[in-house]
This record gives structure tokens, C-alpha cells and sequence, in this order.
């Protein structure tokens, strides 16, 4: 693999063919060496920033299982995240007005939001911290049945929600979104939301439909948002997203030449940059426009453009 995105990277053994037996995962549960990962409200445990000379990056704060499991009140908040080599992993889901790390997780760490930790944790624990947000957030939206609308009840180490009314079986979602970074000859279109910050330009993005395949969710969003005629969709890498349940597929688009005109609505405007313009405005140095840091995979498609030929 050319490219992990942040929130890619995963290390752990998912061991899937643990989490239907719950016996099995009682008995990962009451491993010696078993650790859990707490999330309160969406927010990952973290031990804080250790000052010194180099300033040491934050990592994920694990507390023993039991300890979890007291506080969750049960297996409904517990995620069994799989092995990191023969030690079990699990995740918790805490949420309530009052922040654990004040109460009973008093000198465990600080609750943070994943999307800053983003940038200062290694790649393989923002991609531990992700999946078990992903799951968390499907979770907390996803707890009566979708069939018959009676409580579900969680299965399969967390991983799945039965219901006990109609039998269906419920599944984490992950709703696929296109992003794509419109390039003709030397030049690429980047546009602006409203609500960005000022100065910041960004590649285009967009839900994927029903009925529809990644590349024609990529032409319907550019006609839609810029005006733009795609003429050939190139896949660059996707980056799993979770705020709350996406995953980013990153693409480059060849598109005819011409006008673009932004629709007002998703963007109040598109602005094109040339291969050393976009360079500049990875840098931070292009006056007045800035893009997205690294975390995010339109900053990388921006620079597989940059870069290439
Ligand atoms: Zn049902």
C-alpha cells in the first residue's frame, strides 16, 4: 500500500472469528493483561502532553477492562477492538453531563476530540481510536431496530445489534463519500463553503447515491457544484472518517476545460491553482488561501497533483 490516510493504520488483529461466542469474549474480558480504551461522548482518553526536550505526543490512555465495564454498567457499552499480539483490546462507551476524567478516571488521562488528535498521534493509534469511534457513533444512532423500531441488543463483541422483536440483524454502517480534486493540464479547482474559515479552499466532496457508482457520484457532484464536465475519474487512496460514519474516497478527475460556476448552495466559490500555486498553498505561504493540513486526504490529493508530471 502507497498511502496510509490518519485514521487508516489500524494494527490490531481484528480477530473477527472471536466476537460471536460470548463466552470468548467474557474470556478475553477477564484476560490479566486485557486493556480498554475509554470514549466519553465521542471524545478518546489521552495521557496529556509530557513537557520536555522533544515534547513527548500524546497517546491513548488504556484502563483495565473491569474498571470499564463497572462504569459502562454492563457489555452493551463494550467493544471488543480484537488482539494486539495475544493481549486482548477492548473499548468503552461512556457519555453522561459529568467528564470521567474528573470523577472515577481522576489521573487516567483527558477526554480529547479525535479530529485534533488527528495530527499528534501515530498513525496506528489514531486508527485504533477511529475504529472504535466508528463503531460508538453507529452505536449511539443506532439503537432500536430499523426494521420495527423495538430496542435492539448488542451482539458479536459490539459489532452488531440484534433485535429481539423481528430477528434482524443489525450492521455499523459506513456511508461512502467522494472527494475529488478536479485537474485539467496544469491547473486544479478547489472550492469554498461558507462556513470555512476564511482563506481555506478545499477539494470537492459528496455522498454517494443509490443506484450510483463511485465515478458517476464524482461526475454528478462536480456538474452539480462547479459546472464542471468530468471527462476520465482516477481512485488515489480513501481514509476512513468518522464523524460520525464516513469513509473518504479520495479521487482525481480529468475534466474538459472551460468556465466553472459554483452553485451557490454547497460552494460560494471555485478558484483554480496551478502545480506551483498549490505547492505554495500546501506550504502556507500562498498569500491569503491556506488548505487543509496533512490529516485530511484533500491536502493529499492536492499533493499527488502538486507533485505529479
Ligand atoms: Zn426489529
Amino acid at each position: 500500500m502507497s498511502l496510509i490516510n490518519v485514521f487508516a493504520g489500524n494494527p490490531l488483529n481484528r480477530a473477527s472469528e472471536l466476537r460471536s461466542d460470548p463466552s470468548v469474549v467474557a474470556k478475553l474480558l477477564a484476560h490479566p493483561d486485557a486493556l480498554a480504551l475509554p470514549l466519553w461522548n465521542g471524545q478518546i482518553l489521552v495521557e496529556e502532553t509530557v513537557a520536555g526536550s522533544p515534547p513527548q505526543a500524546p497517546r491513548l490512555a488504556y484502563i483495565a477492562p473491569g474498571l470499564g465495564q463497572e462504569l459502562a454498567g454492563g457489555l452493551e457499552r463494550l467493544l471488543f477492538l480484537g488482539l494486539w499480539k495475544e493481549t486482548p483490546v477492548f473499548a468503552i462507551d461512556l457519555d453522561g453531563a459529568a467528564d470521567p476524567s474528573q470523577g472515577p478516571l481522576n489521573g487516567f488521562g483527558v477526554f480529547r476530540e479525535l479530529r485534533g488528535l488527528g495530527a499528534v498521534l501515530s498513525g496506528q493509534e489514531a486508527g485504533i481510536a477511529a475504529t472504535a469511534k466508528g463503531v460508538f457513533e453507529w452505536r449511539r444512532r443506532h439503537r432500536f431496530c430499523a426494521a420495527c423500531g423495538q430496542p435492539s441488543e448488542v451482539a458479536d463483541g459490539g459489532w452488531k445489534r440484534v433485535c429481539p422483536a423481528c430477528q434482524v440483524e443489525h450492521f455499523p454502517r459506513t456511508d461512502p463519500v467522494v472527494i475529488m480534486l478536479p485537474v485539467v493540464g496544469d491547473k486544479c479547482l478547489v472550492g469554498r463553503q461558507a462556513v470555512w474559515p476564511t482563506g481555506m479552499w478545499s477539494a470537492l466532496a459528496g455522498f454517494l447515491e443509490p443506484g450510483e457508482s463511485i465515478e458517476e457520484a464524482c461526475a454528478r457532484e462536480l456538474k452539480e457544484e462547479a459546472g464542471l464536465v468530468t471527462k476520465a475519474v482516477r481512485y488515489h487512496s480513501s481514509q476512513p472518517w468518522p464523524f460520525p460514519n464516513s469513509l473518504m474516497i479520495g479521487l482525481i478527475a480529468e475534466i474538459e476545460d472551460g468556465e466553472a460556476h459554483p452553485d451557490q448552495t454547497e460552494l460560494e466559490a471555485v478558484r483554480w491553482f496551478t502545480r506551483d500555486e498549490a505547492k505554495s498553498l500546501m506550504a502556507g505561504t500562498f498569500a491569503g488561501a491556506f488548505c487543509p493540513p496533512p490529516v485530511a486526504i484533500a491536502h493529499q490529493l492536492l499533493k499527488a497533483f502538486a507533485q505529479s508530471a
